[in-house]
């Protein structure tokens, strides 16, 4: 090679390397990032894959918590085919897994002042088949057998006809435009996408809203773990050195109580290292707090039944939603064209000043607007991350109210499905017009 040909090449050479490197800048620059709150220690190239498109349905729900398994049959039943994917191995999300027994905010007090009934609707379908089966105790704040109300989830979805999928994590989604084309589960299957006309997140945290590039807000929150505990009803009450001891509620299982905790305040419930930590804390602390009761004269006999399958977060992200309801709204019984459903509240709560007790909480209307993303076109958000404020945290989350966004936002979603139209350009009324015939309060 002579210096010519040398030059030459190194100045090809040069300007290739120059070009692929402006295209591998390019080209990472196009790669998304994930993002963590983890401390990252470097970061790893995926290399692209093809996955398994597993099921296609008119509605994907993700997440079969209480908010979930109301949306996946409040779709169905407009005759939607519905796909349920859940992570765990059963529906109910914090009310069975989480051992959250009390079903709360079904009732405030209406426009006269006396405690009204407002959440009916599929939490009524519920309810009253554990009571039926005497798995349910308590007509004001329904309380249920965790395992009984695991079997009569699937059995209300089975014959609903919604395909359930559990020991499915959904991982993200593929965008196509403004829409979310599937969602993408990880399971001992493999990584798999499931496709849906529409969406909705019923996952709690905002998974799948957050994935999709929606806006929300981020709320720390107190994170608990709740227990049960056997042979309560074996305690001696007349051995001797007997003192009462906080043994818990009753539970609908004769001598099983159910264990409260708040836990620890304002935590990170998107952050697995704080969760890891809170769930070995709060394991230990049950262990010795049962330990601690079994060491008192007569009750010997008690024992810790089993701490929650689910640790107790309560909020972590908020839908950015085109409406956000208000404290203020829910207190001065603000009503909304656009209602797709009513909660009670039962918490005593600061409010202007003062502290309005429990009794005296107004039942409040919930827009359709508030479960709708900006952004998104076939998303719709339910559950304990539809769009609320801060101060609306306690009540908007509370398990009534999870089942009635849950039932409006399936029936939604199924209407869009069958319109073939956005999740914004539902017909409204008509959305109302199905609630009502499915026996959802919208006014009182
Ligand atoms: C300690 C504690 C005490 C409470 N006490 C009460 C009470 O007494 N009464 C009351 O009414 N409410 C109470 N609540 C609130 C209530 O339990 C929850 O807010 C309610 O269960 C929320 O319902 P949800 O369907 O929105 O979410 P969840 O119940 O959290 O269900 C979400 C479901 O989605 C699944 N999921 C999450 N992410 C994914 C994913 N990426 N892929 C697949 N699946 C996923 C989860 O496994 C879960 O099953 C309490 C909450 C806590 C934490």
């Amino acid at each position: 090679m002579n210096r010519r040909d040398f030059l030459k090449r190194t100045a090809a050479g040069t300007s290739l390397m120059a070009v692929s490197g402006i295209e591998a800048q390019a080209a990472k620059r196009k790669v998304k990032k994930v993002e963590t709150r983890l401390p990252a220690e470097g970061y790893l190239r995926e290399p692209a894959r093809e996955i398994p498109v597993v099921a296609s349905a008119d509605v994907v729900v993700v997440g079969g918590g209480p908010a979930g398994f109301a949306a996946a049959i409040g779709a169905a039943r407009q005759g939607s085919s519905v796909v349920l994917l859940e992570r765990h191995n059963h529906l109910g999300g914090l009310w069975t897994g989480g051992l959250v027994l009390p079903v709360l905010n079904t009732r405030g007090a209406g426009p006269d002042g006396s405690w009204t009934k407002v959440v009916c609707g599929i939490s009524d379908d519920v309810c009253g088949r554990l009571f039926g089966m005497g798995m349910c105790i308590n007509e004001m704040n329904p309380m249920v057998d965790p395992e009984a109300c695991k079997y009569v989830l699937d059995e209300m979805c089975r014959e609903a006809g919604v395909k359930t999928i559990f020991f499915s994590t959904a991982a993200d989604v593929v965008m196509s435009g403004s829409s979310i084309e599937a969602v993408v589960i990880e399971c001992k299957s493999g990584r798999l996408a499931v496709r849906g006309r529409m969406v909705v997140d019923c996952t709690g945290d905002g998974d799948v809203m957050a994935w999709s590039g929606v806006g929300f807000r981020e709320i720390k929150y107190h994170i608990g773990l709740l227990a049960r505990m056997g042979n309560a009803d074996r305690i001696n009450t007349q051995a001797e050195g007997f003192r009462a001891q906080d043994v818990g509620g009753a539970t609908p299982i004769p001598g099983v109580t159910m264990l409260h905790m708040r836990g620890e305040e304002e935590q990170d419930g998107l952050d697995v290292l704080n969760l890891t930590r809170l769930q070995q804390k709060f394991r230990r602390q049950i262990w010795e707090r049962v330990q601690n009761i079994k060491s008192k004269p007569g009750y010997e006999k008690v024992f810790l039944l089993e701490t929650a399958p689910q640790l107790g977060v309560r909020v972590t992200r908020a839908l950015d939603a085109v409406h956000t309801v208000t404290l203020e709204e829910s207190m001065t019984r603000t009503v909304f064209p656009d209602v797709i459903g009513m909660s009670g509240a039962s918490d005593p709560i600061p409010y202007r000043g003062g502290v309005v007790k429990g009794v005296d909480r107004p039942v409040w209307q919930i827009p359709y607007r508030a479960l709708l993303p900006r952004g998104c076109d076939n998303l719709l958000v339910a559950g304990r991350c539809f769009g609320f404020e801060e101060g609306l945290a306690w009540d908007a989350r509370e398990i009534g109210t999870c089942f009635v966004t849950g039932q409006a936002a399936g029936t939604a979603a199924a209407l869009a499905a069958a319109g073939r139209c956005s999740a914004a350009e539902v017909d409204v009324e008509k959305l109302q017009g199905e609630l009502r015939r499915q026996k959802v309060t919208l006014a009182v």
